[in-house]
């Protein structure tokens, strides 16, 4: 059965007084931290020593208070208190699937590019070995790829890298995933495997267009003395920006996968507009090329299977001429209906035929079981409220 919570009452304009609302200090990098414990006037010499603290706090046990970090000074955790939180970004709702993947949709605050709250979606996919939370990068998405749900939304805004690491957080929170709120003598602490194994940027938006604050966030998800996701269990995943590819595998480490979806630039121009700036060729020289690719460390391409419109065995076979010497798996994804589209899955039989064609040329061809379906959590699904919110502002500021 699927299960819906709403967890939070709906936001008042209050909530959303920047001015007003003390900045949380949860999802901040270290010189984020560092910055904030200058403000409240602590000492130069401890900076180092404070921060680290905090770090370890806030991403390795998960405090949601200072009054947790009991390694800390009354006075300073009292002097945070009074200028900052923890506070994560607000869980509007939690949809549980029946295959036990969840959903949650988020309620930004304000940002300086846009005075409007924003919401954006985040899920995390349970599997025998593994947990995979897939996060947003944008809300909304400025690409308007046909056959994607998120596409029909407009663009609102870029995340900030802490807005993307909240979402971890918010995660952990939820699962009970953070080692806990324990001394630190090494007893009772839950500080063995983690639930959250992987980390995905494939839910909202486009992450080459947001790169600065990808990168800042993959610095903090991947810390080994925080959050600690390791940088080969983080994928990020373009429709194919070109000219940003080279930066993200330098400044990220991060594995790379490529939206492809079509091998001829005709058909992926209708399914990728993206493809009209930056076509095929130009964007397999870029993966030739991306820093750090190698066997031990694939390229992963999805292609999504459209009914009659890139699934031929023609098809997969130009796919296994196109991809030849780049080091990379496929990854088949059944294409996941929403309300409105034209576009249909292709059948079980044809997406077996595709995935045997290019697993004989040497390809891992794994096709992704759909998770989460019903609560529209699966790929190229997730579209939130943001539109209705905005027409509800406009609505209250009489426009
Ligand atoms: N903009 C980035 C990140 C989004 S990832 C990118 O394009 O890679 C979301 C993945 O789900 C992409 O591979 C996207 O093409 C795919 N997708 C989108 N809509 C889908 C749908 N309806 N069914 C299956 N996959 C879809």
């Amino acid at each position: 059965m699927t299960s819906s919570t709403l967890l939070e009452t709906p936001a008042t304009a209050a909530d959303h007084d920047c001015a007003r609302a003390p900045r949380s200090l949860a999802g901040l990098t270290r010189d984020g931290l560092a910055a904030a414990l200058l403000e409240i006037g602590a000492p130069e010499r401890e900076l180092r020593m404070r921060t680290a603290q905090l770090w370890h706090w806030i991403y390795h046990r998960g405090a949601a208070s200072f009054d947790d970090m009991l390694n800390v000074s009354k006075v300073l955790r009292a002097q945070l208190a009074e200028r900052f939180t923890l506070a994560r970004p607000q869980i509007v709702t939690e949809q549980v699937s029946t295959d036990g993947t969840r959903k949650w949709l988020i309620r930004l605050a304000p940002s300086r590019e846009s005075d409007r709250p924003a919401e954006v979606e985040c899920v995390y996919i349970p599997d025998v070995d593994r947990g995979t939370l897939c996060v947003s990068s944008q809300v909304g998405c400025t690409l308007t790829c046909s056959f994607c749900h998120t596409g029909t939304q407009k663009f609102v805004r870029n995340l900030t890298a802490q807005e993307i690491i909240s979402q971890l957080i918010i995660a952990r929170d939820r699962i009970g995933d953070f080692p806990g709120l324990v001394p630190q003598d090494g007893k009772g602490s839950n500080s063995g495997s983690r639930l959250v194994t992987n980390i995905v940027f494939m839910g909202m938006g486009e992450p080459l267009y947001n790169l600065d604050s990808v990168v800042d966030a993959v610095s903090v998800l991947s810390d080994g003395d925080g959050l600690s996701l390791s940088r080969r269990r983080i994928t990020v995943s373009t429709a194919g920006v070109v000219p940003k590819l080279p930066e993200l595998g330098e400044k990220t480490g991060a594995m790379l996968a490529i939206s492809l979806h079509a091998v001829r630039d005709d058909l992926r121009n209708t399914l990728v507009p993206l493809n009209k700036k930056y076509p095929i060729a130009a964007l397999l020289q870029a993966c030739r090329d991306y820093p750090g690719a190698s066997n031990a460390r694939r390229i992963t391409f999805e292609y999504v299977m459209l009914k009659g419109i890139n699934d031929s065995p023609a098809d997969a076979r130009e796919l296994v001429r196109l991809l030849k010497g780049i080091p990379a798996k496929i990854n088949l994804i059944p294409f996941n209906p929403w309300p409105e589209t034209a576009y249909e899955c292709s059948d079980d039989a044809v997406i077996e035929k595709f995935s045997d064609i290019v697993f004989n040329a040497g390809y891992a061809s794994p096709v992704r079981t759909p998770r989460g379906r019903d609560i529209l959590a699966a790929c190229g699904q997730l579209k939130s409220e943001t539109e209705k919110l905005r027409a509800r502002a406009l609505l209250a500021a009489g426009d």
